[in-house]
């Protein structure tokens, strides 16, 4: 437990809520399992607890974006299966065996380092997963490269093609008609594989709330086991409405002092105050992940239950709010900046679009220098 009075900053995170939204997902998809994706230690949740409380939750896969992110998890005794979302470097294949991570390949080169290191290791064969492109052109090999991929596996010992799988590019705008092409592509590969694999995937979590038909042996969950809606346009389709919110951004009242009309607070003395106000510090800033340009937009922070406006820039280590004539306001109360206080809430959601990002942008962007208080 890390101790939070010294900061008076923290992030509170909800593992009954964790497991609560990877029931619910697993429930969703069945019969095919479900992957918590982890990477960005999950998306700003911290990655060990996460995948601990994910997997508690129904989850049987674990995914990362990077080898190093697998080796955290690995280091604390998570022995569940870990897929790495991209192809590993050659030069990191040795630990991807070491770790018993099971890398996703799209190329022969790739194919080779991995059998190379399974067999200097002399290890037991080593599940691999295949990446196709059907559309969003990031990584993952064409149609023929990949059926060309599979063949290579097919033919090293040392691996067992253990998965085909594709992303999806719009899964999260529902009427977009590309999703159903990306997975006629993808549907087209799988039919053409001369051995099926035992897990073929396709879905993230908007793939699994807005398009049922392809959830196919497992699908792949990051920001839904957060509680938080893939875009906007998903927040009202089930079961999102089911799903909790896991991270709430909390503080302490730092200092208060009354600034009088007409004075302006913080870099750039943007707006003048209308009226002599209570302005309370909180000691929460960009280097955070409260992005600055919250303070030009206008956000909001919850102190008391009531929502109060920012009284001018994000500064990198504190916040100003603009709490009018409530001198009941005082050092020490507590300031919700994401999460709920009270009857009221301030989503992740309502920060991207006020300063022009996503959701995921936001929960990633709170910073290694806040602890996590799990709950
Ligand atoms: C990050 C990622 C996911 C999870 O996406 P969400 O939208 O957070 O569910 C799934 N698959 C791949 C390949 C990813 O990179």
């Amino acid at each position: 437990m890390v101790e939070v009075a010294a900061r008076r900053a923290w992030a509170e995170v909800d593992l009954a809520a964790i497991r609560h939204n990877a029931s619910l997902l697993a429930g969703r998809a069945a019969p095919a399992s479900l992957c918590a994706v982890v990477k960005a230690a999950a998306y700003g949740h911290g990655s060990v607890a996460v995948a601990r409380a994910a997997l508690e939750g129904g989850a049987s896969w674990l995914a990362v974006a990077i080898v190093e992110e697998g080796a955290v998890l690995r280091g604390h005794h998570i022995d569940a299966p870990i897929l790495l979302l991209s192809e590993p470097v050659v030069e990191s294949m040795d630990d991807v065996v070491a770790l018993r991570l099971t890398p996703t390949l799209y190329t022969e080169r790739g194919v080779e380092a991995a059998a190379k290191a399974v067999a200097s290791a002399g290890a037991s064969p080593l599940d691999v997963h295949v990446k196709v492109d059907t559309g969003m052109h990031r990584v993952g090999a064409g149609a023929e490269e990949a059926l060309a991929v599979v063949q290579a596996i097919a033919d090293r010992p040392e691996l067992n093609f253990g998965g085909l799988w594709t992303h999806f590019a719009v899964a999260d705008e529902p009427g977009n008609p590309f999703t159903d092409e990306q997975c006629r592509r993808f549907d087209d590969v799988v039919r053409r594989l001369p051995v099926r694999p035992r897990l073929v995937h396709a879905s993230n979590s908007a793939g699994v709330l807005a398009h049922p038909g392809a959830r196919h042996d497992m699908v792949r969950c990051g920001i839904a086991l957060y509680g938080v809606a893939p875009s906007p346009a998903l927040a009202a389709v089930q079961p999102v409405d089911g799903l909790r919110p896991a991270l709430s951004l909390r503080a302490r009242v730092s200092y208060v002092r009354d600034v009088a009309a007409g004075e302006a607070v913080s870099y750039g003395l943007r707006r003048p105050l209308g009226r002599a106000a209570r302005v309370a510090t909180v000691p929460v800033g960009y280097a955070d992940g409260v992005p600055w340009r919250l303070g030009v937009e206008g956000g909001d922070v919850l102190i008391g239950g009531r929502r109060r406006p920012l009284a001018g820039s994000v500064t990198m280590d504190q916040i100003m709010v603009d709490c009018g004539d409530d001198a009941g306001v005082l050092p020490g109360d507590e300031v919700v900046l994401i999460g709920r206080q009270g009857a009221e809430q301030v989503t992740a959601w309502e920060w991207a679009t006020k300063v022009g990002t996503i959701a995921y942008e936001v929960l990633c962007g709170i910073g290694p220098r806040v602890p996590k208080v799990y709950g």
